[in-house]
């Protein structure tokens, strides 16, 4: 008998630490795979891979981060897990999207700031985003994708491909689909983040009310039908009537009114509303490269450089159409801009590399691929990287390049088991 109690006693113990945990936001058991401490380790690892293969860090106007990391940190103060190391980030990425990794690692991208009217707006978004983490839904549904697994290559991410076309020019397409955080999460994890996103404003004194405005947004923007917006925030949080209603009859349980700080939101956007048509431009130009119009899609990119000099994106898709017009000399000044602009997003670096090695400096060139690296493994780096190696006459790195390519599968992977054949 106490064998017996002894063994199931042992096997609880078990259980708990492989697979029940409480959840910290509704105090309920669940099945949960990760500790606390996974969590975090998850989140930290794939926090920058996960931002750099989305545009990394928007950077013309820092003010705008510290601002969202202060109405987060608000948020996350009063929530179920106030001690999780929180960070927030605003991305350069015009699509509309939010997420938020295990152990409280946050980014909304600039494509959803400016679609909001208040700091009441944004913190329905923050604190729906805050629950995710608090609850940690990402431990309990541990089948969805790590951004990043130890060692491996991120595929597609730059979509330079070889010459004459570079892929197409896949011109401004931030590959979000492939590579986004695949959050996944159930319909009751968006049920609940909504319900204790509208506590947590309330607690830190925010006007409930803002919750359904943001979902009321969410089905206009629904309603247009712009197909890179449903593939970024709407693939994870499907908006709809009936959650409109729901969130309306949440906040109905809560006292009428609270903050909703229009001004300081207003000035805190001031620098992205002033540069709206610099990025519409930007928009324009990468449709009209799409069409290979490239002399005109150069022609809306200078005009967007003129509005808003310090954008990286901007110089960075000059770079691009030079590069593809085969002006690899003259790409060469805008992709450097471009880096100085924002020195850590690993994109230029790679088009600046493939533009030296046209020229024919592989010193460079290689430098450059490898600065790209350290921001984000790609495979078109290391492909890049193995063809340098093996022009140098380095068979054994170029093997070594390859053979990572060759493992990370797609087309780039096809032709690494070519040259890796082909150097045997
Ligand atoms: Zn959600």
């Amino acid at each position: 008998m106490k064998h017996l109690i002894r063994l199931s006693a042992g096997a609880l113990l078990a259980m708990s630490l492989a697979g029940c945990a409480v959840n910290p936001v509704t105090g309920k058991q669940e099945m949960i795979f990760d500790s606390v401490a996974q969590d975090i380790a998850t989140g930290t690892q794939n926090y920058v891979p996960s931002q750099q293969s989305q545009g990394g860090q928007y950077v013309v106007d820092p003010g705008l981060t510290a601002y969202v990391n202060q109405v987060g940190k608000k948020l996350a103060a009063v929530s179920d897990m106030p001690n999780l190391p929180y960070e927030f980030v605003v991305l350069n990425n015009d699509v509309p999207n939010a997420w938020a990794m295990p152990g409280g690692k946050l980014a909304i991208n600039r494509g959803l700031i400016v679609q909001l009217e208040d700091e009441a707006q944004l913190a329905a978004v923050l604190g729906h985003e805050i629950v995710h983490a608090a609850a940690r839904h990402g431990a309990s549904a541990k089948s969805q994708q790590m951004v990043v697994g130890a060692g491996a290559l991120l595929a597609g991410v730059a979509i330079a491909n070889k010459k004459p076309e570079y892929g197409a020019l896949a011109v401004g397409a931030l590959a979000v689909g492939a590579t986004a955080w695949n959050a996944k999460y159930s319909r009751d994890h968006e049920t609940q983040s909504d319900i204790y996103g509208i506590k947590y404003m309330q607690k830190a004194g925010y006007d409930p009310q803002a919750a359904v405005e943001l979902q009321e947004l969410f089905v206009r923007m629904m309603e247009k039908q712009e197909p890179s917006w449903v593939e970024g925030l709407f693939a994870s949080h499907p908006p709809s009537r009936d959650r409109v209603s729901a969130n309306r009859a949440e906040v109905a349980k809560y006292p009428k009114g609270g903050t909703r700080n229009k001004d300081a939101f207003q000035r805190a956007l001031a620098q992205l509303k002033k540069d709206k048509d610099a990025y519409t431009g930007y928009q324009d130009a990468i449709k009209a490269a799409k069409a290979k119009q490239y002399d005109k899609a150069l022609s809306l990119v200078d005009n967007s450089i003129q509005q808003q000099p310090k954008e990286n994106l901007f110089w960075e898709l000059k770079g691009k159409l030079l590069l593809q017009k085969d002006q690899n000399k003259e790409a060469i000044p805008a992709l450097d801009k471009a880096i100085a602009a924002n020195p850590n997003f690993f994109r230029p670096y790679i088009y600046r590399g493939m533009a030296y090695k046209e020229l024919g400096n592989r010193n460079f060139a290689e430098r450059d691929l490898i600065a790209s690296q350290k921001l984000l493994p790609t495979q078109e780096a290391s492909e890049q990287l193995g063809d340098i190696a093996l022009a140098k006459g380095d068979r054994g790195t170029a093997r070594a390049y390859y053979e990572q390519v060759a493992a990370a599968g797609g087309e780039a992977g096809e032709r690494a088991k070519v040259k890796l054949a082909q150097i045997q």
